[in-house]
């Protein structure tokens, strides 16, 4: 069992979409989770549980993950209109609520 296993409720990012068949199209979801750098990965590492220094270090990994996805802005979009929680398209929960809120004046 690895480091980020410390629960099971969740889903790999890609699966979880797959599960809910949420997107533009089925299609659309299907092609770029398809190219998904996460595919290979530990599920759990896309979704720190608290905000300690265990989950920051988890963050980091799965963001150094998606800096190597080839399909990281659709996976973004995906989860900023959906409203996903856990690390998707490079950025985690804070950095997406900062985003939908837009820049700050
Ligand atoms: S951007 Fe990250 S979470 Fe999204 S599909 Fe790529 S590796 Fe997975």
């Amino acid at each position: 069992m690895s480091t980020w296993q410390a629960g099971s409720r969740y889903k790999q990012p890609h699966r979880t979409a797959r599960l809910l068949g949420l997107g533009a199209s089925g299609s659309y979801v299907e092609d770029w989770r398809d190219l998904a750098a996460c595919l290979g990965e530990d599920p759990e590492l896309f979704f720190p549980v608290g905000d300690g220094p265990v989950a920051e270090a988890q963050i980091e990994v799965a963001k150094s993950v998606c800096r190597s996805c080839r399909v990281i802005e659709q996976c973004e979009r995906y989860a900023l209109r959906t409203g996903m929680a856990g690390v998707w398209g490079g950025l985690d929960d804070a950095e997406r609520r900062q985003k939908r809120r837009g820049p700050t004046a």
